[in-house]
């Protein structure tokens, strides 16, 4: 990576902006007095700077240092490199993987729901496990947990995220079909149409009286989502939301 610094400040240098993004420019910021444009590598530029090359690791050292770790119901999720929260469960995921580090707001809110849920014994599913996050949350409540992804590298991380967290689950690639069940609770961080094509196939895998957690809808979609839970025969218990996200907690009769 490479930067070019420009002396003056986004508004004296506006008119040059648009050229520094059409030559390749990554990224700008203003930093003491400079602009600091971001190139991948080197450019003819026409207009005075200095260039200097930057080692790879700065940026390493500079994504790992914004990271923060996150905090979801009794859950604290966080890199290696982060001293745990006293008083919450910790859950370790390497980020960059697979989907799950905790940022995405569906991610806590099936947390959250997963703090309140689940019991010790509990026979749980994760669906579309990505990181595993949500396996090794229900693992750490005492749960007997299987994950599944259709995606090798998910697949791949979760197994790796479960050792690094000293929990067993039974990770597999493939989907709800590959799973026997029955569930206690499934948990399914998802879409909104891939929960109304499997809303049937939920019920057939949940134990009677088992819980599903179905988030990752869109809050404009929840309303066909609810609507074909209930056709197929799941009776809803409550909703949460945080932002345009919404989470379902459904139940099998
Ligand atoms: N469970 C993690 C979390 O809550 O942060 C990751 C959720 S991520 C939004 C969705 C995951 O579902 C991805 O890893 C994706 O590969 C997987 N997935 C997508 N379609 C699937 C399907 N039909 N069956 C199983 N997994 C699926």
């Amino acid at each position: 990576m490479w930067v070019f610094r420009l002396e003056g400040d986004f508004e004296s240098l506006d008119p040059l902006i648009p050229e520094l993004f059409a030559r390749g420019a990554r990224g700008l910021e203003e930093r003491e007095g400079a602009v600091l444009a971001y190139f991948p590598e080197r450019v003819e530029l026409p207009f005075p700077g200095t260039w200097e090359e930057l080692p790879d690791e700065d940026w390493l050292a500079a994504w790992k240092r914004d990271l923060k770790p996150v905090v979801a119901g009794r859950f604290w999720v966080g890199a290696p490199w982060h001293a745990p929260e006293a008083g919450r469960i910790p859950i370790v995921i390497e980020p960059g993987m697979a989907f799950g580090t905790g940022h995405h707001e569906t991610t806590r809110l099936a947390l959250e729901a997963l703090s309140q849920e689940v019991r010790p014994g509990m026979r749980v599913l994760d669906l579309g496990t990505g990181s595993g996050v949500l396996a090794i949350a229900a693992a750490k409540l005492g749960a007997r947990v299987n994950a599944v992804d259709i995606d090798p590298i998910a697949v791949a991380a979760a197994r790796e995220n479960a050792a690094k967290n000293r929990v067993e689950i039974a990770v597999q690639e493939g989907s709800l079909e590959d799973v026997p069940g029955p569930f206690d609770l499934i948990a399914a961080n998802l879409y909104a149409e891939l929960h109304q094509a499997f809303a049937p196939r939920y019920r057939e895998k949940l134990a009677p009286g088992g819980k599903l957690l179905a988030t990752g809808i869109l809050a404009e979609r929840a309303g066909a989502t609810r609507a074909a839970l209930v056709e197929a025969g799941l009776r809803p218990l409550t909703e949460a939301r945080e932002g345009e996200w919404v989470l379902e907690v459904f139940a099998r009769p």
